[in-house]
């Protein structure tokens, strides 16, 4: 099985390797095709205005100097030599469930290749609190579950145009507890705002931040699974479709 590796964090981040190691226990064809520089928050974004640069850093390494769905792109028409099995998309730092599916980089790749007809699954790694230390602590789910959620995902057919989006709880390995078939939630406060600071010349500059509440946390979803330290897998189609209103608004259209 040929199997391309990706995410958003950027090729030198903790996770890629994580993932890395977990897809050599299923396939001795991995390659990697990941951004240069983190990329978080890109969603499915493809740059169109810029050229892409890409750096050959090893046997079937390579860095792009674009997006989680540059890499992609660049994969399958430049740098491989045939179409990938499989993709692999993380294992991201910090959650993508919830509100932060649109802007997730991670599983904007997993969606692209999806899209492009290549089996694909984002991971992403959940951890407690904005200013916990990123030492190796936050990964123990991941490392621990990695490969084997990987092998039971694997052993299951999936759609062609699907994306399979996992979620490891914020708990040590062995604390989880299973895993679970979830929809995506949906947070009671989830905004977006920008926080002000001043640089060294006085001039004011801003980081975008999220104001978040997770409110009452409904059990079938992603949200339901960190809180109950459970493994979240949520299908994930491009398709964007309210199929539920559209009925409806083509009834109201046509009074
Ligand atoms: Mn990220």
């Amino acid at each position: 099985m040929r199997v391309l590796i990706t995410n958003d964090d950027g090729i030198d981040a903790p996770g890629l390797a994580i993932l890395e190691q977990a897809a050599r226990t299923i396939s001795d064809d991995v390659w990697v095709v990941a951004p240069a520089t983190e990329q978080s928050g890109q969603s499915q974004a493809v740059t169109l205005a810029d050229p892409l640069r890409i750096a050959k850093l090893g046997a079937r390494r390579y860095a792009v100097d674009g997006t989680p769905a540059d890499c992609v792109t660049m994969a399958l028409n430049v740098v491989m030599e045939s179409a990938p099995d499989l993709v692999l998309s993380g294992v991201n730092q910090g959650f993508n469930i919830a509100d932060d599916m649109p802007y997730s980089g991670t599983v904007g790749a997993a969606l692209h290749a999806a899209s492009a007809g290549v089996r694909a699954m984002a991971f992403s790694q959940a951890y407690k609190r904005l200013g916990q230390e990123l030492d190796e602590e936050i990964w123990g789910a991941a490392r621990a579950h990695c490969a084997g959620t990987l092998k039971t995902l694997l052993a299951i057919e999936q759609p062609r145009g699907m994306a399979l989006n996992v979620n490891f709880p914020p708990v040590p390995g062995e604390a989880v507890k299973g895993l679970a078939v979830v929809r995506q939630g949906l947070r009671a406060v989830n905004e977006i705002f920008a926080e002000d600071r001043t640089d060294v010349r006085g001039n004011p500059y801003y980081w975008v931040r999220f104001r978040r509440d997770a409110g009452e946390v409904a059990p079938d979803t992603d949200l339901g699974a960190m809180a109950n330290a459970q493994i979240s897998v949520t299908p994930l189609r491009a398709d964007l479709t309210d199929m539920a209103a559209l009925g409806p608004l083509a009834d109201a259209l046509a009074e």
